[in-house]
């Protein structure tokens, strides 16, 4: 099987950009070139702010150029769940998170970036009749924020999806797909037609304070910023020490077939964009747009590519699926998902002048963009769209393995008795 699929049908040509040298000065470094970063440098440099952006290795290098490019609006928690817990910030994170898939196709329209977008919706499907009444809480709680979200019963969810697998679910209308790699690279040139300084196959070697500013040193150059955004997600390494301490990292692993003869593409997903379910290890799945079904899961914990995760995909859509049986699968590949405690992101100031956003649970393609823009915000000295909050470290952090392996292996019994997550 070939590799991730989006680079081999991305329309957006990556963009050429230089390794960094040299020494120099910038307002705002941002460290990482995925949509949080990229966002980052896009809202700065279309407010005049001067801002550098290194990458270790190419824009889209991480989990955004590997995602299934659905693009969800909200977290996991519902407006008046989000209010409860953010106080007085509640307001302005409910409208951030209801807002982020209107950045997200406002930005495509805006850039002309070519990247498929399709907004037919997004459904949350219930994998168990026991799973359906945390879905009704999410579902009556956007209703009651005026959002274009409806519950489904177990015929409209079979219309919308093609597959009778399903007791009933939520669409929400908001959102939709897109191919992520392009999307990532046609926010990259945005960012650097408004004048910000992009680099790329530079990683950031050591971040120090020095004095009133920041230091960060690559191999070939050292960079000084008045503040510095930490957009390195779940691919983070060691440059702020503590920081990769502060969320958990998983693996997912997505296959993706050849394209569906018409026929068969009839009876995949009809009515809606994209479909991701109940089940606390979930299984995302959408079409892209040469008609391939493309289908994301949990991976194993040591990342690598495995068979038996490939045929358990390859069974979770024949299952949903029948008509796709005969099909055959082209690409394999993984990416890394930062997850938190409490399955919400984060973005936390560490130290004076330096910022880091993480944690977006597997819903990152809206909500990593939106708070691009909200660290942009913070560093402006605007009103933001999220607070700066503390990121606390994962307890007992360095057993994270064995607790990830018992915690995959409780979520694995839930997901069999029907037990929803958020
Ligand atoms: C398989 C899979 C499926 C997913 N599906 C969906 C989905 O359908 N919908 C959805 O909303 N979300 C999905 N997600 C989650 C989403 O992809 C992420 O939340 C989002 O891409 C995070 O963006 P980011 O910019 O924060 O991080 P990333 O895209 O991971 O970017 C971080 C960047 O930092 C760079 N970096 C790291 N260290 C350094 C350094 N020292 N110096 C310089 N650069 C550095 C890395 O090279 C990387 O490019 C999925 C994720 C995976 C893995």
């Amino acid at each position: 099987m070939l590799g991730n699929v989006w680079h081999d049908t991305a329309k957006e040509p990556p963009l050429a950009a230089d390794v960094f040298r040299g020494d120099t000065k910038t307002t705002v470094a941002v460290v990482g070139g995925g949509f949080a970063g990229l966002s980052v440098a896009l809202h700065l440099a279309e407010a005049g702010i001067d801002c550098c952006l290194l990458e270790a290795g190419v824009f889209g290098e991480g989990a955004s150029g590997r995602n299934n490019g659905q693009v969800i609006p909200g977290l996991k928690l519902g407006p008046e769940d989000l209010r409860d817990r953010y106080g007085e910030a509640g307001d302005a994170v409910v409208e951030t998170a209801s807002g982020a898939a209107d950045l997200v196709f406002d930005l495509i329209d805006k850039h002309a970036i070519d990247c498929d977008p399709d907004r037919r919706g997004w459904v949350r499907a219930a994998h168990s009749a026991i799973a359906m009444p945390a879905i009704e809480k999410q579902a009556r709680q956007w209703e009651r924020h005026g959002a274009p979200v409806e519950l489904l019963d177990q015929n409209q969810i079979a219309q919308l999806l093609g597959s009778d697998r399903y007791v009933g679910g939520m669409i929400d209308r908001r959102a939709g797909r897109l191919h992520p790699l392009s999307y990532c690279r046609g926010l990259a040139r945005a960012a650097r037609s408004k004048g910000a300084r992009l680099h790329q196959n530079s990683p950031v070697l050591s971040l120090s304070r020095q004095g009133d500013h920041w230091q960060l040193k690559t191999d070939q150059g050292v960079l000084s910023a008045d503040k510095v955004i930490l957009a390195t997600g779940a691919y983070s390494d060691h440059l702020v020490p503590g920081w990769s301490k502060s969320f958990m990292t998983v693996h997912a692993m997505q296959i993706a077939s050849a394209p569906l003869s018409s026929n068969v593409l009839k009876t995949v997903l009809p009515g809606a964009s994209a479909l991701s379910d109940t089940r606390k290890l979930a299984n995302a799945i959408r079409l892209d747009a040469d008609g391939r079904i493309i289908i994301s899961g949990r991976g194993p914990l040591s990342g690598r590519i495995d068979d038996s995760v490939i045929r358990q995909l390859v069974r979770t859509i024949v299952r949903l699926f029948p008509s796709v049986e005969d099909q055959d699968w082209t690409h394999v590949w993984a990416g890394k998902i930062g997850i938190t405690m409490d399955e919400l992101p984060r973005l936390s100031s560490p130290q004076p002048g330096l910022y880091g956003i993480v944690g977006f649970n597997g819903r990152g393609v809206a909500m990593a963009t939106a708070f691009g823009k909200a660290a942009a915000q913070h560093c402006m000295g605007q009103s933001a769209g999220f607070p700066i909050v503390d990121a606390p470290k994962v307890p007992f952090h360095t057993l994270r393995k064995p607790i990830l392996a018992a915690a995959i292996a409780y979520y694995r019994t839930r997901d069999a008795l029907g037990i929803a997550s958020r």
